[in-house]
C-alpha cells in the first residue's frame, strides 16, 4: 500500500516536470531508443512518432474524429462490450486487464453523470411524492407503494403541525429525497453485491469481485435505461409506461443479467439462469424498497 502511494507521487513529479526528448529516434516521453520495427515504446507505451510533413487540414479533422471514435480506445471498446457482449468487461476485470477497458467504478460514475446530464430532475432513485400518493389511492397492490403509506394525508397533518403549506412540505420532501438518493445509492450497490455474493461465492469467493460485477452491471442498466428513455419515449420521462412495455423491458433486463452472469463467472446455462434470475430479482426488490424508504424517511425528516 505505502509503496503504491510512493510510486504514485514519484510518477506525479515525473509527469509534472517532464521534458520532451527531441532526439530523433528516441521516445519523446521516456527517452528510450526505438528499435527499427517498434510501433510503440516498449517502456512507456508511447506511439513511435511518424515523420512530420505538411498535411491537409482535413487530415487533422479526420484525426480528431478518429481519436474520439477510435474503436481501439478504452471508452469505445468498453461501451461496445457493455452493450453487445454482456459480462465480458467484468471478466476482463477479473483477469486483471487494465489498459483496454474502463474500471467498473468509472463506468458507474460516467453513466450516472450522463443520466443526470439528460434528466436532472428525474425521480430515478426515489419515489416521487405524487407517484406514492396516487399508488396509495389505487386499490390494487403496486410496486410504487409497498408500505401502503398514506403520504398525502400525512402531509396534510404535517403541514398543520409545522405551520407550512402542503405544497411547501412536498417540495421540501422532494428536495431532501433527491439529495439523499444520490448519496445512499452508494450504499445500495454494496448491499446488492452482498446478495450477488450469496449466489456466486462458490464460483468467485472475493467480495470485491461481486462489487466490481455489481458496479459494471448497474452502470450498464443505467445506460440502457437512458437509451430506452431517449429513443422510445421521446424525452418524456413523466408519461407512464404501458404495462406491456414494462414487461418487455423487465424481461430484457433479466435476460441481460443472465448473460452477464454466464460470461463474467463462466458458469453453465442452468446455473446462469438460476443465479442470474436471483441477481436480477434481488436488485429489483432492493430498488423498490430503496426508492420508497428514501421518500418516506425524507418526508419524516422534514421539520419547520
Ligand atoms: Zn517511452
Amino acid at each position: 500500500m505505502a509503496i503504491k502511494f510512493r510510486k504514485y507521487f514519484i510518477d506525479l513529479k515525473r509527469h509534472l516536470f517532464l521534458r520532451i526528448d527531441e532526439t530523433p529516434g528516441n521516445c519523446p516521453y521516456c527517452s528510450r531508443r526505438f528499435l527499427a520495427d517498434d510501433l510503440y515504446c516498449s517502456r512507456c507505451g508511447e506511439k513511435k512518432p511518424e515523420e512530420r510533413r505538411n498535411r491537409f487540414v482535413i487530415d487533422a479533422v479526420f484525426d480528431f474524429f478518429s481519436e474520439i471514435t477510435h474503436l481501439d480506445n478504452k471508452f469505445a471498446l468498453t461501451l461496445m462490450w457493455l452493450f453487445f457482449r454482456p459480462g465480458l468487461v467484468t471478466r476482463a476485470h477479473f483477469l486483471g486487464v487494465k489498459s483496454k477497458v474502463l474500471k467498473s467504478i468509472t463506468i458507474l460514475a460516467l453513466s450516472l453523470t450522463f443520466f443526470y446530464q439528460f434528466f436532472p430532475n428525474v425521480t430515478l432513485f426515489h419515489t416521487g411524492f405524487n407517484e406514492m400518493a396516487t399508488a396509495f389511492q389505487r386499490k390494487s397492490w403496486t410496486t410504487s407503494n409497498v408500505f401502503r403509506f398514506n403520504i398525502a394525508k400525512a402531509a396534510e397533518k404535517k403541514s398543520l403541525a409545522i405551520n407550512k403549506s402542503v405544497e411547501e412540505v412536498i417540495v421540501a420532501t422532494e428536495t431532501r429525497a433527491q439529495y439523499a438518493a444520490n448519496i445512499f445509492l452508494w450504499i445500495l450497490l454494496p448491499v446488492w453485491a452482498f446478495t450477488i455474493r450469496g449466489a456466486l461465492k462458490d464460483v468467485r469467493p472475493y467480495y470485491i469481485d461481486h462489487i466490481i460485477f455489481a458496479a459494471s452491471l448497474f452502470g450498464t442498466y443505467l445506460l440502457f435505461w437512458l437509451l430506452i428513455t431517449l429513443v422510445i419515449f421521446g424525452l418524456k420521462i413523466d408519461t407512464s409506461i404501458s404495462p406491456v412495455a414494462t414487461l418487455w423491458i423487465t424481461l430484457g433486463f433479466a435476460v441481460f443479467t443472465i448473460l452477464s452472469v454466464k460470461n463474467a463467472f463462466l458458469v453453465d446455462w442452468s446455473k446462469a439462469m438460476l443465479k442470474g434470475s436471483a441477481v436480477a430479482i434481488s436488485l429489483f426488490i432492493l430498488v423498490v424498497l430503496f426508492r420508497q424508504l428514501i421518500t418516506i424517511i425524507s418526508f419524516e425528516m422534514v421539520r419547520s
